[in-house]
């Protein structure tokens, strides 16, 4: 999942923190409203900004009755009317935001990113008001269901976590510094993806080692000069594969300063301002305030966490280090280490030689057609459900849409946006459009990838990507049944959202799974040998993948836990690679400045890993019972993913796995002997 959808989802959640069921509601005169935007219905910028205005006055005039209500409160009347706001706003502010997104008119993408933003300021509002706050505190909870009590529980949270119980003077300041945080986050983020900047290279000569299609990519300009940028698509192959060393340094020098000068003062406000919020919010630190609604609880334990996981993960970097440095030998006599700009390089010299895994082979086996067939099937099986073609409006011809059905029964739909287009968001991620509701409303969301067309291969990683974010969609789709909005779909802790994605990837590492689908343009499956070397690759760098890992996620932790003025960006990010990795940080590269997630994620990349460590651990159950085993993956989908937000977490999984969480499946993984 990408940071943004992420953002978006959790600003989303965090806010539209209640829910509301049937328009059944006796008890008051309160107003119950669920706000549905229909496609058609925004098909222009100003059809989009026409209906949001309209909708902005709507939602603003049932939280001003709310704010007035002065009867008692009940969960039939006022919470219910109160979910109600919280789930329009959510549908409109998600529909607007991802087709701010994806559409192709960029009009309407300026419409929607305006339309996010002043909805965006009525949950503020909300999260600061008083009158709410004192309103759900008064519900009587006592003959409510244990879901509608953890609901109430979890709204009173992100009321106290926005700081709606400060006195006026403080929930002023508090308002400001929000706007001031969105602002500079924004500023950080722009510097970085309007940053591109390019290594010039005087020759073909210059791309030895690149793959074809990549040198036909290149061609010189109109100066004679070939031009690589600092974007992923250029970038990433150039470490990766491209001979001459000291252009490989060149392209890091380059690549490691995006986003520096600039970023430099944005970033050092971007934390003061975060510093102050939390400690008018009465933590001493932005970790501290950012880590008190999820599984990990604390930024001591976010440290613990980290540090533990170093633990596991020192011989096996040592020993990977070793091999990349003999590797290195062989080319380079006299070499002594190896450097930065050389780690991709030797690492993908020894996939191919040692392992005999090529990229470029892989992929002839798979396509978008062929893969979305495979998932497609995969998740039918496992999970007894059926996907069938969605008659709808979308925004784009590209675009395929969905229904997901138990039975007879609807759960839910989606749309599929799988191809690049210009203007279109470059990443991939799930776009929430509507979350679910009991009796109230269906599921839905996009699937946002940039994968070729058709029948042309696609990359293996782009097939775990695919199943990546699928996983998040069924997830969306299972978990859009509760009552209340803010405990259903996928409003789960932070550092267990990614969970399930993560361990739906791990059925292509099982060949009958990936030999259904797998298909070359002759009618060739994929050989079984090819994937047990895919296998066996499978986690080899992983001891150097997951220092690097664990160096984001202490970098990320340390920006916000003590005070920014002590903090010297330069020297804390060398120290901490240096205490994580083997590589020295090349002279003159500032990473930090490029460092997005220190905006969206703030201090919790490590969210990434502990997530992993559960995906493993319910991994395991599977492992047990099989891969193809319908019982295991029932009790999965009942007990983890339709639960959605209902209880915490580390309910749902004990409840799955019949035991507390452990991390030692991961432990055991990292330090290679756990097998797969
Ligand atoms: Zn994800």
């Amino acid at each position: 999942m990408n940071n943004r959808t992420t953002t978006l989802l959790f600003a989303t959640v965090f806010l539209a923190a209640c829910g509301a069921g049937e328009n059944t509601d006796t008890a008051s005169e309160l107003p119950v409203r669920h706000a549905a935007v229909g496609l058609a219905e925004i098909a222009t910028a100003e059809a989009l900004t026409g209906r949001c205005n309209e909708e902005e006055v709507l939602l603003r005039a049932h939280f001003a009755t709310l704010e007035a209500y002065s009867g008692q409160p009940t969960l039939d009347g006022y919470y219910k009317s109160l979910d109600s706001l919280f789930s329009s706003l959510g549908t409109v502010t998600s529909t607007a935001q991802s087709l701010s997104g994806v559409h192709p008119d960029p009009d309407l993408r300026d419409a929607g990113e305006t339309c996010a933003q002043l909805l965006t300021k009525v949950a503020t509002d909300m999260s600061l008001s008083r009158p709410l706050y004192d309103a759900v505190r008064q519900l009587d909870l006592a003959n409510a269901d244990a879901t509608t009590r953890h609901s109430v529980d979890k709204l009173l949270l992100s009321f106290r976590l926005a700081g709606v119980d400060k006195d006026d003077e403080a929930r002023e300041r508090i308002r400001e510094l929000n706007d001031d945080i969105v602002a500079i986050g924004q500023e950080f983020s722009r510097n970085i993806r309007d940053d591109v900047r390019y290594l010039e290279l005087d020759s073909a000569d210059d791309l030895a080692g690149l793959p074809q299609d990549y040198v036909a990519a290149h061609g010189p300009n109109e100066d004679g000069k070939i031009m690589i940028s600092t974007q992923y698509p250029d970038v990433f192959p150039f470490f990766e594969y491209a001979d001459k060393d000291d252009l490989r340094k060149q392209m890091l020098l380059t690549y490691g300063q995006r986003g520096y000068p600039k970023n430099e003062e944005v970033l050092r406000n971007l934390i003061i301002a975060r510093h102050e919020l939390a400690q008018l919010i009465g933590f001493s630190n932005y970790a501290e305030l950012v880590t008190a609604d999820k599984m990990a609880g604390s930024a001591e334990r976010v440290a613990m966490f980290i540090n533990e996981l170093k633990g596991y993960t020192g011989e096996v970097r040592d020993r990977e280090y070793e091999m990349l440095l003999a590797r290195l030998k062989k080319d380079v006599p006299e070499a002594r280490q190896v450097e930065s700009w050389q780690r991709s390089y030797v690492q993908s010299k020894v996939s191919r030689e040692q392992y005999g895994v090529d990229s470029k082979v892989i992929r002839e086996y798979f396509s978008y057609n062929n893969t979305r067939a495979g998932i497609f099937n995969m998740v039918q099986d496992l999970f007894g459900v059926r996907i069938v073609p969605w008659d709808t409006d979308t925004w784009h011809e590209d675009v395929e849409s969905y229904s997901l059905y138990d039975g007879d029964t609807e759960l839910g739909r989606f749309y599929l946006d799988m191809h690049p287009r210009e203007g279109k968001f470059q990443h991939a991620a799930m776009f929430p459009f509507v979350n679910g509701i009991k009796g109230q409303q269906l599921p839905v969301a996009g699937l946002i990838c940039n994968f070729p067309k058709g029948d042309e291969p696609i990359q293996f990683s782009q097939v775990v990507t695919f199943l990546h974010e699928f996983g998040h969609l069924i997830h969306w789709q299972f978990a859009g049944h509760q009552e209340w909005s803010n405990v259903s779909g996928i409003a789960t802790e932070w550092d267990f959202v990614e969970a399930p994605s993560q361990m739906l990837q791990e059925w292509v590492w099982d060949y009958e799974t990936v030999a259904q689908f797998a298909e070359n343009a002759d009618g060739e499956i994929l050989p079984q040998e090819l994937h047990e070397a895919m296998v066996a690759e499978r986690d080899f760098g992983l001891g150097i993948g997951t220092r690097r890992q664990l160096s984001y996620a202490a970098l990320s932790l340390s920006m916000y836990n003590r005070d920014p003025a002590e903090i010297n960006f330069d020297t804390l990010s060398a120290d901490i690679a240096r205490e994580f990795t083997r590589f020295e940080p090349l002279d003159g590269t500032h990473g930090w400045a490029s460092f997005g997630h220190l905006n969206g994620y703030s201090a919790i990349y490590y969210t990434y890993q502990w997530s992993l460590a559960i995906a493993t651990d319910m991994f395991t159950h599977f492992k047990e019972g099989g891969l193809r085993n319908v019982e295991v993956a029932g009790v999965y989908r009942d007990k983890v993913l339709a639960a959605g937000g209902s209880r915490p977490a580390e309910d749902l999984v004990t409840d799955f796995l019949g035991r507390d969480i452990s991390f030692k499946p991961y432990a055991d993984r990292l330090r290679g002997t756990g097998g797969q």
